[in-house]
């Protein structure tokens, strides 16, 4: 009796095991093929970010019932109003920074977790805010599981940057506003890079890469997007 029992758990936990070895190299492929596509062939070139993004599990970083549209070319909701951004995205603002490194770098709108993920592995020393709170657990939680405890994740209103922990070489906001937040760029270190999108809430904004020289901006116009707005209120969810 017992032992038919162990035997019949070993054998339930070897289909398991051939379940989910099959599904991750299923998901490997995926992120290949995506990475491929939707990244290379539209011009990214940084052999850092695109080793990252071949990496970065982007289907943990989704909820359950969207893992097999991981890898398609969009963003993706994530629960209580808010998106994964879609992967090309992540990788033109990532490249824009030009990040090395050690770079310290700060991001506004944590959100699943995965740009903060792919900017880890890129090297970086990442602090991320996030407005809701049930989010910035989560991504926190899952960050730490996925093995990047290091990534320094708050609860609060990113607008007002991360004052303790500057001035940062680079800076990504992940949400978009009607105008660059005064404290964003006083926390940005001289020659650091700024990228935002800027304009009004669920309607075509202007992505912008600031560069901050002599205390002074100077802007390049990166395109056209569609972001989540930023909030001005802190939420539990
Ligand atoms: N970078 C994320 C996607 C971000 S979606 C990822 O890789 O998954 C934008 C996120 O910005 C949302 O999670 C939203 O809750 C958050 N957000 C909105 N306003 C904010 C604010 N004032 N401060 C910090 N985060 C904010």
């Amino acid at each position: 009796m017992n032992k038919k029992f162990l035997i019949t758990i070993l054998i339930v936990w070897i289909i398991f095991a051939l379940i989910s070895s099959a599904d991750a190299e299923q998901y490997d492929q995926e992120r290949q093929l995506m990475v491929e596509k939707q990244i290379k062939q539209r011009g990214i070139v940084d052999p850092q970010l695109l080793d990252a993004m071949l990496k970065v599990p982007r289907h943990l970083f989704v909820p359950e019932n969207l893992t097999l549209m991981a890898y398609n070319d969009t963003p993706l909701p994530i629960g209580y109003g808010q998106t994964i951004s879609q992967p090309y995205i992540v990788a033109l603002m990532t490249e824009s920074l030009n990040v090395k490194k050690g770079f310290k770098v700060l991001e506004i709108g944590t959100g699943s977790g995965y740009q903060a993920a792919v900017l880890a592995e890129m090297g970086c020393q990442v602090f991320t805010i996030e407005v809701i709170k049930i989010l910035a657990d989560t991504a926190q939680e899952r960050l730490k599981h996925l093995g990047y405890p290091e990534i320094n994740v708050q609860w609060g209103d990113g607008y007002f940057g991360w004052k303790e922990e500057a001035p940062f070489d680079s800076i990504i906001v992940t949400c978009a506003i009607d105008h660059v937040p005064p404290p964003l760029i006083e926390q940005l270190k001289e020659g650091g890079k700024m990228v935002i999108p800027v304009g009004p809430p669920y309607s075509l904004q202007t992505l912008w890469l600031f560069t901050k020289e002599q205390d002074q901006l100077t802007s390049e116009n990166l395109g056209e997007v569609i972001f989540v707005p930023l909030l001005r209120e802190v939420r539990e969810e």
